[in-house]
Order: C-alpha cells, then structure tokens, then sequence
C-alpha cells in the first residue's frame, strides 16, 4: 500500500503539463473590420457580404476604427506595452473560407505585447503572461453537416468573414487543465466587464486552441520546453479542460514508451473525448507573412492611449481590493461580485441608497449582509429563471430596504424571503407588500409576552423538562411562539422573555 502511494507521486511528478492558450474573440462593432458590412449574428447565409469581404479584384480595404480602438482597451486592460508604431501584416494559405488567400493579420508588431492577466487557483493569486495581443479579420464558415446529417459536401456561408477578431496568446505558463479553466474565466469576465465583446461561445465570439506540452521534471529547471500538440475545435470550457487532460495522458504515455510526441495540430472530438491527427504542425515561414501594402502604419499618440485608458472602468481585480478594503466583505464575496460588471454595479448602487435610509456607522455594517443577500437569495432566483442582472425585476435601492429592515430586526429572515419573492415577481416595495400581508415583525414586549404565556400553558412536558435542567427544551417552546406568531415574533426577545418566565 504504502509502495503504490509512493509510485503514484513519483508517476505524478516526473512530467510537468506545460500550456498555452490563443484565445479568439469578435470584438463587438456594428461592421466588419475593413468593409461596412453589418456584424449581426445569424443572418441568413451570405447577406451580409460586399465585394471587400469575399475578396474581389481590385477593392481596398479601410480599418474600422472602433475594432482597433476596443483591441487597444483590451490591450491596456491586460497591462500590455503598447506598440506606438503598429502594422497589419498578410498570412498567406489557401482554404475555402478565406476568399482572397490570404487573411490580414498582425505579425510583427502587433498591438499590445506583454501582457498579465492574474489568474485564482485554490485561493492563491497566479500571473499568467500575456504574449501578445492582435487583431485580425475573422474567416467564412465552412458547414460540413445540417443539424445532424452530414453532408458529402460542404457549404460556405461568408458573413463571418472579415468580422474583427482579437487573438490573445498568452506565454507557456498555463500548468494544469485547472488553470486553464480559471484562466478562460478570468478573461471573459474581464472582456465582458470592458465590454469589448460578448464572448458567447456557443455563437462563436469566444474561441479557443490549446497548446500543450509535457516535459520530464528533471527539464524544468533548465526552462526547456518539450514537443507541443496545438488542440482545435474546443467548443466549451469543460472541451478544453478534458482535452488537455486526455492530452497529457497521451503524451506522458509516448514518452514513457520511449516514442518522441509529434509536434501537429489536433482536432478535439467531443462525442468520443479523444483528439485526433488533423496536420502535422505549419510554421510562421509556410505562411509568407508580409506586411500589408494596402494599409498605412499605426501610429498611436500619447492623447489617445490617455483617452481610451480613461475609458475604461474600474478593472474587476482592482474593484475587488476596493470592494474588500471599503466594505469590509470577504474574499469570497467580493470575487463573485466583480465577476460580472452588472453585479458590481447593482451592489454598489444599493449600498448608496442605503445610505440615504441608514446613519453612517450602520451603512457599512449594512454592505456584509446585502451582499450576501444578493450573492444567495437574489442570484439564486435569477439562476432558477435563467434571468441575468440587467434584467432583474427587483431594483437595488427596493433590495437594500429590505435588507435594512432585516438588520433593523423589523422583520426577520424568512420574511423577508418571501417578501423578495413577491418583489420578484411584481417588483413592488418591500414596504407594501409588507403591509399588505401584515408581515412586520413583532417586537412588542406585552404581545410577545401574551404568547408566551399561552404557549407556557399549552406544552406543561417541555416546560417542566426545561425547569428540571434539559435546556434543549428551550428550542421547542422558542418554536411554538414562533409558529404561534406565523413566523412574526422578534426571535431574540422571544427567548429572553422565555428565559425569564422560566426562571433563568
Ligand atoms: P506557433 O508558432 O506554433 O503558433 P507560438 O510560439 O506562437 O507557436 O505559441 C503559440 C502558443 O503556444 C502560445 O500560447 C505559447 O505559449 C504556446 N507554446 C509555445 N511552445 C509551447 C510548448 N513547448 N508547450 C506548450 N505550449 C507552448
Ligand atoms: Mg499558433
Ligand atoms: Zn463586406
């Protein structure tokens, strides 16, 4: 037993997972990077096309200004170097989906280079490096089936080509499948917050390809690489974890059979969870890169790097320190709240209206329990509809009452459950519904008393238990009053009074 704990270690820690993620996103314009074609998704196929975009003879393309403003945004937003002096190059191959042969691109001097984006992994902080940062035009879609059936030819729809697409490469210094994960989450949130794109995966505007090498442990310190596999067509975050997980089994089993891992590009089957051989690996020079002679340079001034940098919100790392220094919230809270830029925001927001209703010294005691209120009981009813902040039917400043009133005692927990379940579904004030339903909170000393005295009278077992010296025997009787009140008695007076009519 203790041989085979000693072989797994060792198993585990002879090879080490080395991976590095390109991450595609369209950016969010309403045309084409270099022609004025409409950008909407799912159109039918090749409406939304011009001779720019399907590669005519003799037309020139024109930078659509907004797509290299976002991919500076994104640029910054990641602490990447800026290149003032920025060229588009030209990527030649041939394939069906790309109508002119070749797909302008960045090479040489792309947009933003040398990046961070820092990644939580078990609660600890890990930097990943961001390699660079380009922008590129988005190919065709080849169609190989139609719902199911697959076709014995294949159709080409075009409105994707020529949407702007931002490549981000991150440095070889992804470790796990784990880390790849948090990573991929770490980016969208921030993309999302800076609203560059809407990274929806399942319509294509988030994609991901996957590099991944093993190498003996004993190669680590010399910071050698080993022969890497590139991984498409991942369509899921849950795709790229278990890919990269059947990957590293697959090479780590080459190795240790003594066999070389063949540097190539491999295709994720899903349905089957296997990669499989798609082409051994093309290099930079099969590609004939050359700097694009139908689009002058880039020249970024100082005034407009300033400018867009003031665009940009509050980054979510940075909101979450504030979030815990000011609010006093805990790690925890604070990470799932800047997750999303719409959740930051309604947090805040109701915290300000509190002010309004709360003296200061309350205010601050008041932002642990709101947000716990909106991190539990409100994201779990969104979740339940499938509903997402923005389009939430309860306001911040209706939420943050409610919550007051929990923490003023007027009303206790469970009522105000069920109050946010009326407000969910009219989006009414807490107030009237609370008046409506009679729900305010008991908190007067002769009412209470008047149930404790029959609740006294009626349970004569528990009473004498509680007097003989059972003190569990408090609960059942705090419980009767409780339930004597429908759930209305302010709980901490119903026990001091019980106590006291007891006799200690
Ligand atoms: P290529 O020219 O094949 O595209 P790049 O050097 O541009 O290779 O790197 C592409 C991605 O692969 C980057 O994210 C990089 O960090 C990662 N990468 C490079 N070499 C390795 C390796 N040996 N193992 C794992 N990932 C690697
Ligand atoms: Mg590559
Ligand atoms: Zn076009």
């Amino acid at each position: 037993m203790r041989n085979k704990t000693l072989n797994m270690d060792t198993k585990i820690a002879e090879y080490q997972p080395v991976i590095g993620l390109e991450v595609h996103v369209q950016l969010k314009t309403n045309s084409k990077m270099f022609c004025s074609c409409p950008t909407v998704f799912g159109a039918i196929p090749n409406t939304n096309i011009c001779p720019v975009c399907t590669g005519q003879p003799g037309v020139l393309p024109v930078a659509n200004r907004k797509a290299v403003e976002l991919s500076i945004k994104t640029a910054l937003a990641l602490g990447c170097t800026i290149n003032n002096l920025s060229i588009f190059a030209r990527k030649n191959y041939f394939y069906p989906d790309l109508p002119k042969n070749y797909q302008i691109s960045q090479y040489e001097s792309p947009f933003g280079m040398d990046g961070v984006l820092e990644i939580d992994i078990h609660g600890k902080a890990k930097k990943i490096r961001i390699k660079r940062v380009h922008l590129e035009e988005d190919t065709g879609k080849l169609l190989h089936s139609i719902g199911s059936t697959e076709l014995d030819y294949s159709l080409i729809d075009f409105n994707r080509s020529g949407l702007p697409l931002l490549e981000i490469v991150t440095e070889p210094d992804i470790t796990s499948p784990e880390e790849a994960w948090s990573y991929l989450t770490g980016l969208r949130n921030l993309l999302r917050y800076i609203d560059v794109s809407d990274c929806d995966m399942e319509k294509g505007s988030f994609r991901c390809d996957a590099n991944i090498s093993v190498r003996d442990s004993a190669m680590a310190d010399t910071g050698k690489l080993g022969i890497k596999t590139e991984i498409k067509n991942l369509n899921s975050f849950k795709a790229v974890k278990d890919a990269l997980g059947y990957e590293i089994n697959r090479q780590v089993k080459q190795l240790k059979a003594g066999k070389e891992v063949v540097q190539e590009t491999l295709l994720w089957n899903d349905r089957q969870g296997r990669t499989e051989s798609m082409r051994t690996k093309e290099s930079a020079h099969d590609y004939r890169y050359f700097p694009e002679p139908d689009l002058p340079p880039f020249e970024f001034s100082g005034n407009l790097l300033e400018k867009l940098k003031g665009e940009l919100p509050e980054l979510p790392h940075q909101r979450k320190k504030r979030f815990i220094s000011e609010y006093l919230l805990t790690d925890y809270d604070a990470d799932v709240l800047t997750s999303a830029k719409g959740l930051a925001d309604y947090f805040e927001s109701g915290v300000n209206a509190a002010k309004d209703s709360v003296p200061p010294d309350a205010s601050l005691k008041f932002a642990k329990p709101f947000a716990n209120w909106v991190n539990t009981e409100l994201t779990g009813r969104l979740n339940a509809r499938g509903q997402t902040i923005e389009g939430c039917s309860v306001s911040a400043g209706y939420l943050a009452r409610l919550v007051v009133m929990v923490c003023e005692e007027k009303i206790s927990n469970n009522i105000a459950k069920q109050v946010l379940d009326d407000m969910f579904e009219t989006g009414r004030k807490p107030e009237e519904i609370i008046r409506e339903k009679g729900l305010t909170q008991i908190s007067d000393e002769k009412e209470i008393s008047g149930l404790i005295d029959k609740v006294i009278e009626e349970n004569p077992i528990p009473v004498e238990e509680y007097r003989g010296g059972k003190k569990q025997a408090l609960g059942a009787l705090v419980g009767a009053v409780m339930k004597k009140s429908g759930g209305r008695a302010n709980p901490q007076m119903v026990n001091r009074i019980l106590r006291t009519k007891l006799g200690g």
